[in-house]
């Protein structure tokens, strides 16, 4: 393993830090101690309509049954919204910056309040109840808050879908959770170019009914005023409807496990899993964990720049920052629209202090070298965070370094669409850093390390990551289909869930998060992550991205293939090849030198930006017929590239 950097906890974070290191670790011990009381306390910080008398009720074994808070009743609009009009009315719930950089607005909760129950009451109209599902394809726009508001106002079940997936992705998640109502906008805007989302939502209305759900209304936001086809009788105008309905509508009592909503996980293994997530523990989680790990003090600006159409966007950007009373920004764009400046001059611009983004999107910027940051000044910046892939040490470094300019510090979350809210990661002013470690577990969460046969591993280890209690912001089932619930997370090891995550403990108790476990390549008997040796790789100047997967290997038993990008302008040639090797030969040793390494334009990734390596195994594998579901893919061009320039051709 090559150089840790240990950065400790500096005097300014511990300053106003809600949490120093001796209340983590006491908090720690009671809530693993007795779960009861500590979520009974917690458990508090949203508002309830009936109160719970009952706390905890899960069980991982037989058909494993979760359940928190579960005879009480509340809303979680209401928690994010009507809850805080009398001391924040006027205050900004939501910054939004569209994609154009002269594009932009504040909307206060006050006015928040009022769209979101026009929308809800537009909803009713149309006959949308308790349960229902409602289909969200919608751009980075405030409507599509007011849409996952207005849902859970009524006690409808959203079903976001991200708006890059195709017109088959959606007609997917549509027919897969039989949704009939869906709101989307005319067209988005990322980058300057549009997105025809009304013209895929068109398609995907005509797939899904062959597939036998018939989306019967189609309400329409006008974001660009493109061109979009039209059903008259089943489409409507947003604007138009809003219009006819009342600005009150009371929030529907939900009792704490009514689903809140579905999300279908990124893909990255194969095909999307339809998570439902409830309405209370989810909510309890989200806003605390949103508090603790940012550090989140009253009358911060808050930034994450995931999309809502990811697990991110949903705890982060709307409903764990508005339970908080928080003002949460939300980004149209992309990190490179108009300029390699646009995150860090929009975090100038609304003087961001705690921003939230993805290595995918970092690893990106670094690429393009130190002055599109330098030339901006960040001074409000308190937190960052990291999330969505390992953050690679060198990423992780100039994050620190070059974006927080050595003072601000580094938040790198590990979690999943399935643990609705963050699992492992520091706390601002408890937790001393390790550049590319998560660190340590949120309260209430019992980690474990197992090795293939499931036996649990103690101390400094390598292995499976699994978690051995129930949390409140645990999805309860995949909708529809308990059984593969119960299948894909708790029959790997009996009474755990099973991350399908590998990861390291070491000495100090720190967890690093090594890859996916059907990522692990065992090379002469070694076990190696993949995030390894792909950090080894980036830590060379030359290297912008890189990804590594193993292959059949006639004397290893599996060899080391990687593929690697190069920095803006860097020219691939033998020599820089055999460097390329050497490096990791000296990073980590011979052990994990590649066997093979191409060089690759771009990296296969899904729509949410993380590297899809069952595709590049299959491509090292010299057998790319069937590459298996490929409908969350962003570019598809990338793979024909890729299969061109293999290094394994039979
Ligand atoms: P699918 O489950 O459909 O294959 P996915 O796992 O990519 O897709 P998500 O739920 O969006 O879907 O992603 C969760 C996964 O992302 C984690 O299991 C882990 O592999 C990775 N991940 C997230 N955050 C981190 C982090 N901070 N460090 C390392 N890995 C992370
Ligand atoms: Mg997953």
């Amino acid at each position: 393993m090559s150089e840790v950097h240990v950065h400790r906890v500096q005097p300014a974070w511990k300053k106003n830090a809600l949490i120093d290191n001796d209340t983590y670790l006491k908090w720690y011990a009671d809530s693993v101690k007795n779960p009861d009381k500590f979520w009974g306390k917690h458990g508090k910080r949203i508002d309830w309509f009936k109160p719970f008398s009952k706390v905890k009720n899960t069980s991982f074994d037989g058909k494993v049954s979760i359940k928190w808070f579960e005879d009480g009743e509340t809303n979680v609009s209401y928690n994010c919204i009507d809850r805080h009009l009398k001391k924040r009315g006027n205050q900004t719930a939501i910054i939004w910056e569209g994609d154009n950089p002269y594009d932009d607005k504040k909307i206060t909760y006050n006015e928040l309040y009022e769209h979101v129950c026009r929308l809800a009451n537009v909803m009713k109209k149309h006959g949308v109840k308790k349960g229902d599902r409602v289909t969200i394809y919608m751009p980075m726009i405030p409507e599509a808050a007011y849409a996952m508001l207005a849902c859970t106002r009524i006690g409808a079940i959203h079903s976001i879908v991200f708006g890059g997936f195709s017109p088959d992705a959606l007609a997917g998640r549509i027919d897969d959770c039989k949704s009939t109502f869906v709101i989307t906008a005319d067209e988005g805007l990322r980058g300057g170019k549009p997105i025809p989302l009304k013209d895929n939502t068109d398609k995907a209305i005509e797939i899904a009914a062959k597939a036998g759900t018939q989306v019967e209304k189609v309400v329409v936001v006008r974001r660009t005023g493109g061109k979009a086809g039209w059903v008259q009788g089943r489409d409507v105008w947003y604007h138009d409807e809003i219009a006819t309905v009342k600005a009150d509508c009371k929030p529907e009592m939900m009792k704490a496990e009514d689903p809140l909503f579905i999300l279908y996980t990124s893909g990255s293994t194969g095909k999307p899993k339809g998570v439902l997530h409830t309405t209370a523990g989810y909510l309890v989680y989200a806003s605390m964990t949103h508090q603790y790990v940012f550090d989140y003090h009253d009358g911060d600006i808050y930034w994450c720049t995931a999309d809502v159409g990811w697990v991110t966007g949903h705890s982060y950007i709307v409903y764990g920052p508005l339970a908080n009373g928080a003002t949460t920004l939300m980004f149209e764009g992309v990190p490179n629209y108009p300029s390699q400046s646009r995150f860090w001059e929009v975090i100038d611009k609304h003087k961001v202090n705690i921003f939230y983004t993805a290595p995918t999107a970092l690893r990106a910027l670094m690429g393009a070298g130190d002055e599109p940051v330098k030339k901006t000044s960040r001074k409000s910046l308190r937190v960052l965070g990291s999330v969505g892939e390992p953050i690679n040490p060198e990423a992780w470094q100039w994050y620190f370094n070059v974006v927080g300019n050595g003072k601000v510090p580094i938040v790198d979350t590990w979690w999943q669409t399935e643990t609705g809210g963050i699992l492992i990661t520091p706390l601002p002013g408890a937790t001393d850093l390790k550049a590319g470690s998560a660190t340590r577990p949120f309260f209430g969460v019992k980690p474990q390390l197992v090795d293939g046969e499931g036996k649990v591993l103690e101390g400094a280890a390598d292995g499976n990551l699994c978690i051995t209690d129930s949390w409140p912001g645990q999805m309860r089932t995949v909708y529809g289909d308990h059984d593969r619930f119960v299948q894909t997370y708790f029959s790997t090891y009996k009474g755990k869930y099973f991350t399908g995550d590998g990861c390291r403990r070491d000495a100090d108790g720190y967890y690093w998060i090594t890859g996916r476990v059907d990522d692990v390549i065992n090379v002469s008997g070694h076990r190696m992550g993949t995030a390894e040796v792909e950090s080894a790789l980036v830590s060379h100047d030359k290297v912008s991205e890189a990804a590594v997967v193993g292959y059949p290997h006639d004397i290893k038993g599996q060899g080391i293939y990687s593929y690697v990008t190069l920095m803006k302008g860097v020219e691939p040639t033998e020599e820089l090849r055999k460097e390329l090797v050497a490096h990791v030969r000296k990073e980590i040793g011979a052990i994990a030198s590649p066997d093979k390494l191409q060089f690759a334009p771009g990296l296969p990734k899904t729509r949410s930006g993380k590297i899809m390596r069952r595709i590049l195994r299959k491509i090292a594998e010299d057998d790319f017929s069937t590459l298996g579901d490929t409908s969350t893919l962003a570019d598809p061009a990338v793979v024909d590239d890729l299969i061109a320039n293999r290094q394994n051709k039979k």
